[in-house]
């Protein structure tokens, strides 16, 4: 009999989930999303940076769902009832399932500083990152503060606990910035400052950052945000005539009224299937996962590879199960048209770590970014991944360090 999945989000988490189960005539697929577009977030530093138009990093997600056997619900989840195999909708419509897949990002809870919204830019979502395109066109003054917020982590489930969950686009941000700014030739009279919240900026890479080159303070933990300055906990406060934040990353309070999620952070499955440790048909996938850490794209597609094998299992075929071994692969954009490589698997064995830069990197950020807009939303095939690896170990020096 027809089994009926539900998946809630529609991006990255969703996506590689759908698009590998969608074929099968034995699955029912729904996807629920608040939203009616898709956002290609690493393409929004960008938007906020450069040129970019934000519609270029969109496409409509009913067409892609209903083309490939699907059904797309544009609406709002408000309660999970995992004894019942239910949930409810803002617009009180209750959906039944088989399987869940919880997929909803983190919640970057904008509100929990004060005056962040009002006084601050941000990169993070396609309603924010083009604000921070006008402030950065207009922008006449000569401080800037990037910085990410503190997030809190608290969970049952053994998993790092990074203070800024996803500090790449700050990285970004200084390059991108640096080099408009050169553009204009006004880089000499701006004072650009970055400030981590924990005692490491970046901790795939601790050392790279050289500090000569554009100041980075560690251990800053922001509380206040005014018109033109930042104020921080230890009472330091800071002038700012452009301050550009990563929001804190949150839980969903959907999830929390569902009994779903922990005290503190987000959803608890195993490591191995990604299920939830009471619902074991609800599984959880991408940057609401607690086991996701850092929050990032790559490290989600193995999570997604997980689930669909678990529900093939579930549903018609014996496959084998990926196993969960987490990497950093991650291409940044730098100054223009360049952009640099990191593949690291440092933040999890502390073994290797490699960091290749330069123009072809940047073709290569660009045509990723534009296969997986022009593909609606799928990954380059394999073989591209086992590509840009080789390329890096091959190109630049595979660095072994002991902790
Ligand atoms: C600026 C930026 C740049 C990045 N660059 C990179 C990069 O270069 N490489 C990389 O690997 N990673 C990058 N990342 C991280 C990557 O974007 C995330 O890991 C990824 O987007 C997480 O995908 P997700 O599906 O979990 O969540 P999202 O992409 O946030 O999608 C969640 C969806 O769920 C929907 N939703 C939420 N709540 C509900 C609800 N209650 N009911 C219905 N729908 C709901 C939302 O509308 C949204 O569409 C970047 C992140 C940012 C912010």
């Amino acid at each position: 009999m027809e089994k009926r999945l539900v998946i809630i989000g529609w991006w990255f988490g969703w996506l590689r989930s759908f698009y590998n189960l969608s074929w099968n005539k034995e699955l029912k697929i729904t996807l629920i999303d608040k939203r009616t577009t898709s956002s290609m977030k690493p393409a929004l530093p960008e938007v906020s940076f450069e040129w970019k138009n934000v519609a270029e990093t969109r496409f409509e997600i009913r067409w892609v769902v209903e083309s490939n056997w699907g059904i797309f619900i544009n609406d709002e989840v408000k309660l999970i009832k995992g004894d019942e195999n239910k949930l409810e909708l803002k617009s009180w419509d209750v959906i039944e399932y088989d399987f869940l897949i919880v997929a909803p990002g983190a919640n970057k809870a904008y509100s929990d500083i004060k005056w962040l919204e009002e006084f601050s830019y941000s990169m993070c979502d396609d309603k924010h990152a083009p604000k921070l395109w006008e402030a950065l066109k207009n922008f006449k003054s000569w401080k800037i503060l990037i910085w990410a917020a503190k997030s809190v982590w608290w969970n049952q489930i053994e998993a790092m606990k990074w203070e800024a969950p996803c500090e790449w686009p700050i990285w970004e941000a200084m390059y991108m910035i640096d080099h408009y700014l050169r553009k204009k030739w006004i880089r000499e009279s701006v004072d650009i400052k970055i400030f981590a919240p924990g005692p490491v900026f970046r901790w795939d890479a601790p050392n790279l950052h050289d500090s000569r080159w554009m100041p980075v303070f560690l251990d800053h933990v922001v509380s206040e945000i005014k018109e033109k300055s930042v104020v921080f906990e230890n009472w330091k406060e800071l002038e700012s005539d452009l301050t550009i934040i990563i929001p804190p990353y949150k839980w969903f309070q959907f999830l929390i009224d569902s009994n779903l999620a922990d005290e503190k952070w987000m959803l608890l499955t195993d490591k191995v299937n990604m299920r939830h440790i009471k619902y074991k048909n609800i599984f959880w996938v991408w940057d609401i996962n607690t086991v996701t850490m850092p929050k990032l794209w790559h490290i989600c597609v193995m999570e997604a590879d997980i689930v669909s094998a678990n529900l093939k299992n579930e549903v018609w075929e014996n496959v084998e199960i990926p196993k969960f071994e987490p990497e950093i692969l991650c291409i940044m954009n730098m100054w223009w048209y360049e952009a640099s490589v990191f593949l690291t698997d440092k933040a999890f064995s502390w073994k290797n770590h490699v960091f290749w830069y330069g123009k072809w990197q940047g073709i290569l950020k660009r045509q990723f970014d534009f296969y997986n807009m022009f593909t609606k939303g799928k990954m380059p095939p394999k073989f591209w991944e086992h590509f840009i690896k080789r390329a890096v170990k091959t190109f630049w020096k595979w660095e072994t360090d002991k902790k």
